[in-house]
């Protein structure tokens, strides 16, 4: 039989952050590799809208310097992570109270970024420092604030327990944590024997946050690895937005890999149709995109729940006095999941003399989220807010796959020789996931075509235009 004519040897369809790790680990290969994204830009759900000198993520925000795949990910050694005052500050009986810990001393790259990052952030002269009361535990890395009755965290025995759990935590290997017994996270929490206080002032929204997941359906071993990667590392913005990341991944491939605007439409092992250009021939296909997506190119695949997440961006010409620190509510007061004045933890995200408060509303929102988000946040920062300009509402219906129990976070890849899938659907709905997934595919990809040679010297692919 002749060979085929091929065009590539893998088509990657979708160009978020799962399809783009993956394209940079085939090409460095030695695999030629065509991406194909329907949008007319990269970065999928890691979306960056700039307005009059902000920058407006699409996201939530919350990304850690203790996700492994920011280290592992080749192609983003350039990235900068601007780290958030460290801990949390909870917001409880009108009054704020830092909780959290230290970034891990294990030398992470993403944590040295992240220091760096901090040291060379300018202080906007108006900016007041963060509150800072930590009190330190003897030969534990973990802080926690002064005693206070009544405080979200409880007494100073809760607080040194919540201490002491949260460095055990982070000392924990990630097997050990996925070995435990798997219970919807609500439930977990409740037989984890630490007062009902520090549950619910503290454990609760912060989960909620990490999750995107504010009733804690979310299976308890994604929930003990989102815990352990916040008492790990730092809490973090990647440098001028979110889509910094795939943009990053995007440049350092080999020109012309990537084609915008282009839409596949069917899927075989060794070709891809789409609605442009007509038929594209590989020797593999990788789909890459989101979970509803891939389930219409791959029948078969199962669509999950997701959680829809609203983020609210405010301006003001005063931040108000939280400094870097991320807040959450303790008291579940109000629509905000969690708030920060981002520009003063990433500087590049507002002109001059602007703060951008960025919220982030979780579930189904209410119907004037901004009228309700603007009342919370006045409790939150304890400052007027009706006079702060709203930038942008950006609602996501299908935000994250859910990840209820029983959740298999190593989703098979390899549907069949030729015909692979990746994306946060098949490992954790987060960043760290949908890197993870890309890692794994293209792992499985190398193997079937022979790792590390070189397989295919790719035509010209004149009917596919445009290369971002
Ligand atoms: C509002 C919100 C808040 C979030 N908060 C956080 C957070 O705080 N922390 C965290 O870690 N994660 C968060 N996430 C999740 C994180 O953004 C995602 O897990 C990650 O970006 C998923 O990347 P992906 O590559 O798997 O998929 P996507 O980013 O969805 O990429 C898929 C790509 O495929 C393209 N595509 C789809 N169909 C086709 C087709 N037929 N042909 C060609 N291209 C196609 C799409 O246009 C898209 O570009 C949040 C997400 C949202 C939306």
């Amino acid at each position: 039989m002749l060979e085929p004519a091929y065009q590539a040897d893998v088509v990657v369809v979708g160009a978020g952050v799962a399809g783009l790790s993956a394209a940079h680990r085939l090409t460095s290969a030695g695999v030629t590799t065509m991406v194909l994204e329907a949008a007319h830009g990269v970065g999928g759900r890691m979306a960056t809208e700039k307005v009059d000198g902000f920058r407006l993520d699409r996201i939530g925000q919350l990304l850690s310097t203790a996700y492994p795949e920011l280290r592992l990910t080749p192609g983003l050694d350039g990235l900068v992570l601007r780290p958030f005052a460290s801990g949390v500050l909870l917001h409880g009986d009108g009054r704020h109270h830092r909780a959290g810990v230290q970034p891990g001393a294990g030398g992470a790259r993403g944590a040295l970024h992240a220091v760096r990052a901090l040291a060379s952030a300018p202080r906007p002269p108006s900016a007041p420092r963060p509150p800072r009361r930590p009190v330190a535990v003897p030969g534990r890395q973990v802080s926690v604030p002064r005693s206070r009755p009544g405080a979200p965290l409880g007494t100073a025995v809760d607080q040194a327990r919540l201490g002491a759990a949260l460095s055990r935590l982070a000392g924990t290997p990630a097997e050990r944590l996925l070995s435990r017994p798997e219970l919807p996270a609500v439930e977990a929490l409740a037989a984890r024997g630490l007062p009902a206080r520090t549950i619910d002032g503290f454990l609760r929204p912060l989960l909620a946050a990490l999750l995107c997941d504010p009733g804690l359906t979310t299976s308890s071993r994604c929930a003990d690895l989102a815990l352990r990667a916040f008492a790990r590392g730092r809490l973090c913005l990647p440098e001028g937005g979110a889509d910094a990341l795939p943009e990053l991944l995007a440049r350092t491939l080999p020109p012309g890999t990537v084609h915008t605007g282009v839409r596949v439409t069917s899927v075989s092992t060794t070709s891809v149709t789409t609605a442009e250009h007509g038929e594209i021939r590989c020797r593999a296909v990788l789909v890459a995109t989101g979970a509803r997506a891939a389930a219409e190119l791959l029948p078969g695949l199962r669509v999950p729940d997701f959680h829809p997440v609203t983020v609210v961006h405010h301006t003001t010409d005063e931040p108000p006095g939280t400094g870097a620190s991320l807040l959450l509510d303790a008291d579940l007061g109000g629509p905000v999941a969690h708030t920060a004045v981002v520009s003063l933890v990433d500087p590049t995200r507002a002109p001059a003399g602007r703060a951008l408060v960025s919220s982030t509303v979780l579930g189904r929102p209410p119907g004037d989220v901004d009228t309700a988000v603007r009342m919370h946040l006045a409790r939150l920062y304890g400052v007027p807010t009706a006079r702060w300009e709203t930038l942008a509402v950006h609602h996501t219906a299908e935000a994250v796959p859910a990840m209820r129990p029983p959740h298999d976070l190593r989703r098979p890849v390899r549907l069949l020789a030729g015909l692979y899938v990746c994306g946060d659907h098949r490992d954790t709905s987060t960043v760290q996931g949908a890197l993870h997934s890309g890692h794994r595919v293209s792992a499985a990809i190398l193997a079937d075509l022979g790792a590390g040679r070189s397989m295919h010297v790719a035509e010209p692919v004149p009917t596919v235009p445009r290369a971002a």
